[in-house]
């Protein structure tokens, strides 16, 4: 999967590979081995006639998507809880912050590391909680609130940094980055680049890439906690975990509750769905004629290993069909 899926009205339907982006890396699916959110029940598509249908569960519709994952204390609403005039996602603790972020991962390894290391913190919750505080509280006084985006950004023609806003925000730090010049060594803001006109001295095309944070809400109670945890952890491993987890993806809320990340090309009314034979749930987008197109794979936080097959075997979730385009 790429950040980006075909327009249907390009006339190449979005579930079909975007051969042409294959040499840009900066974007990391989400790994089929470590989840099973569809728990070995076997793939049922219906190719037969022209349309490509496929069958799963609907868990809700997209309610709002945001750049910011927060703890609880700046919001009064709990884990998954609607925040539509707020717009922010408010986890109950920073334990929860730091999975969610992590897409519940260890030590998250990219396109250019070893696989083995990428494995479930299940095991490694309280090292994971460690890095995560260490990153959160390095190299910052930690006296104020902050929003800490996960990479930093600044704009190669205005000098501007994008990546560190004073005031959560909830649309995406976007940047437009060269993706060949030594992979986004050419990094430009959206003004220069669209309304300045502004490209890469090699004339290459630019990609966006979306940004999406955290917000650290002052708190004394929490920072003895993350301050006593980060002396145990490392930012570094934490950093590279996020990087690879949050890139050009967004924070998202479903009118059922569900958190998690996925594709930032989502919009409010995307689908949430775990399809058979899929080991990751997808968004998929309603369009005209009842069909369906397909936006991305998404992390749904406590909804990786089955537990959407266990509400439809107990009546909570009824199957349906998706014909895709
Ligand atoms: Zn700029
Ligand atoms: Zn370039």
């Amino acid at each position: 999967m790429s950040s980006q899926t075909h327009d249907p009205q390009e006339g190449v339907a979005a579930w079909v590979p975007q051969w042409d982006l294959s040499n840009f890396i900066d974007f990391y699916p989400l790994p089929t081995w470590l989840y099973n959110a569809s728990r070995d029940l076997g793939c049922e598509v219906d190719v037969a006639s022209t349309r490509f249908v496929v069958r799963g569960l609907v868990l809700g519709a997209v309610e709002f998507t945001t750049a910011v994952l927060t703890k609880i204390g700046m919001k009064p609403q709990g884990l998954g809880a609607s925040t539509s005039t707020e717009s922010f996602i408010a986890a109950d603790t920073w334990q929860d912050v730091a999975r969610i972020a992590t897409q519940d991962r260890w030590r998250v390894s990219n396109l250019n590391e070893d696989d083995k290391e990428d494995i479930r913190i299940s095991k490694w919750t309280n090292e994971h909680f460690a890095d995560f505080a260490a990153w959160l509280v390095e190299d910052k006084d930690m006296t104020q609130s902050f929003h800490c985006t996960t990479s930093i950004v600044w704009c190669d023609a205005c000098n501007d940094d994008l990546s560190s806003p004073s005031t959560p925000t909830a649309a995406p730090v976007v940047a437009y980055t060269c993706g060949i010049c030594d992979r986004g060594d050419f990094d430009v803001c959206h003004e220069c680049y669209v309304d300045k006109g502004t490209r890469c001295p090699k004339a290459y095309d630019c990609f966006l890439r979306a940004n999406i944070g955290l917000w650290y809400e002052h708190n004394d109670e929490d920072l003895r906690e993350l301050r006593s945890a980060a002396t145990r952890g490392s930012a570094d491993r934490f950093y590279k975990s996020l990087r690879a987890t949050t890139n050009c993806r967004t924070w998202f809320a479903s009118t059922t509750g569900y958190v998690g990340s996925t594709s930032h090309t989502t919009q409010r009314g995307d689908v949430v769905c775990v399809l058979f034979g899929a080991r990751v749930p997808f968004m998929l987008r309603p369009e005209p004629d009842s069909r369906y197109r397909l936006i991305g794979d998404c992390y749904v936080d406590g909804m990786m290993d089955g537990k959407a097959v266990d509400m439809w075997e107990a009546g909570e979730l009824k199957l349906e069909e998706f014909t895709l385009c």
